[in-house]
């Protein structure tokens, strides 16, 4: 394929599907995209010439980065994110800016003040969240890479609802400078691909100490993946979250048990034993620092301004009160109330000690297990609409998802198969820095 076919095919596809899916907030001009890849495939690279879709909370200069938000609808960036600085340097070309929940909060896609994205699977569904663009983006085959982000799962439940691969690095192995932040000691961002292979290209492309973010720490993981036979190895199946999941999604799990276990895999269940405490513990920790890192959207340094007159007060309230949507308004208000003198100790601090309960049970599993799988999400893809006015119902999406980011391991989503025409996705957790180790075998069992 001449670099001319490529982008043209890419754009006309986009044309095509791109009015039903909504998978993009800005795409890039056409002719500016073809010189770039032109010219980058002169030039050479990992990625020459490759065209990748980058969630719209990752900073990319001179191309709008909104957060799917209407505080930061008309905001570009002046510097890259070092993640797009990498992308760069090995000639990967960006297509445009993914759809997202606003600033990552919700797990369906559909908070976004650019309205939902659908799902290519199924249009009458969402390709889950938060980074659900970038889901539908590689579902829709527009690209064969995207970026995401994952501070609870955003780039896992898309991965599963939309049949790609999607992996959430150990944290601090991706720099974090020029990530919009939501919850700093929870997220990263990560590969999202269409096989075990280019999500591990992908991975190491963007991994590495910064400078720029102190707590990236010094790893680099290698360039390539090779398939790890799973002989031998100890596997550990979360049962309560098997048994609390949709039957087609425990079901399809299953099989690609067996699979693993006629493969050689020695298969056991077990269970975190804290799993009634990994939501509540992620949300209060998640909100806490979203209040706190929100802040600075005051209508008066960047983003959306009332522009009125008045004083301090009023000027802040209306700004914020016309910019934000509800879901991170609530957010905001918790945040706030939990961080308050007489309620911290009751829940921010408690949320901490339950924290470290959570890494330490995770310890004793990875004592005996290589790997602990589970559904990447208990249900299948949700209708549009369907979870979105009841917060409750769509926070419980995440049971199985948070846990990886409160104990800062890998977690790796994989297809695993279809029941009645929609993606069931699997989830595999591994050791600190096992990131390539899940990739390959993953790779294997492709
Ligand atoms: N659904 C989770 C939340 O809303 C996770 C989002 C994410 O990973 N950015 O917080």
């Amino acid at each position: 394929l001449s670099s001319d076919e490529y982008v043209a095919k890419t754009f006309e596809r986009i044309r095509r599907l791109e009015g039903r899916i909504n998978a993009f907030i800005t795409v890039r001009d056409e002719q500016r995209v073809l010189d770039e890849v032109k010219m980058s495939v002169k030039k050479g690279g990992r990625l020459a010439g490759v065209l990748i879709a980058v969630k719209d909370n990752i900073s990319t200069r001179d191309v709008r980065t909104t957060c799917a938000s209407k505080m930061l609808e008309n905001y570009v960036p002046p510097y890259d994110a070092t993640v797009i600085s990498k992308l760069k340097m090995e000639g990967a070309v960006i297509l445009g800016k993914t759809n997202m929940d606003e600033f990552a909060m919700g797990s369906t896609t559909e908070t976004s003040y650019f309205g939902p994205t659908r799902n290519p699977w199924d249009l009458s569904r969402t390709p889950g969240g938060s980074s659900g663009g970038s889901g539908s983006s590689l579902a829709a085959g527009y690209v064969d890479l995207a970026l995401g982000s994952d501070t609870g799962g955003s780039i896992r439940t898309p991965a599963s609802f939309t049949s790609t691969f999607g992996l959430k690095p150990s944290y601090g192995t991706v720099s974090r400078y020029g990530l919009v932040a939501y919850a700093n000691s929870l997220e990263q961002i990560g590969p999202m691909a269409k096989n075990s292979r280019d999500l591990a290209l992908l991975f190491s492309v963007i991994a590495g100490n910064d400078q720029r973010d102190a707590t990236t720490i010094d790893y680099t993981p290698p360039s390539s993946v090779s398939p790890i036979s799973i002989k031998g190895i100890k596997v550990g199946v979360l049962q309560d979250i098997m048994n609390a999941s949709d039957p087609g999604v425990a079901g399809k799990v299953r099989d690609f048990l067996d699979r693993m276990s006629s493969e050689g895999a020695i298969i056991e269940e077990t269970s975190l034993g804290m799993t009634d405490y990994v939501l509540p513990t992620y949300y209060i920790i998640a909100m806490s620092e979203a209040s706190s890192n929100l802040a600075r959207y005051d209508g008066v340094r960047y983003g959306h301004s009332s522009n009125m007159e008045g004083n301090w007060k009023e000027v802040y309230s209306k700004t914020r009160g016309e910019g934000f949507g509800k879901e991170v308004k609530r957010r905001i208000l918790l945040g706030s109330f939990i961080l308050s003198a007489g309620y911290y100790e009751q829940f921010y601090i408690r949320a901490l000690k339950v924290r470290r309960l959570i890494r330490d049970s995770l310890e004793k599993l990875f004592a005996k297990y290589d790997v602990i799988i589970s559904p990447t999400a208990p249900v299948l893809p949700p209708k549009i609409g369907e979870v979105i006015d009841d917060p409750v119902k769509m926070y419980a999406m995440d049971v199985a998802t948070v846990t990886a980011n409160l104990a800062a391991i890998p977690s790796l989503s994989i297809p695993a198969g279809f029941y009645n025409g929609l993606p069931v996705g699997l989830q595999l957790m591994g050791r600190y820095l096992s990131d390539t180790f899940l990739m390959g075998i993953s790779l294997y069992m492709e």
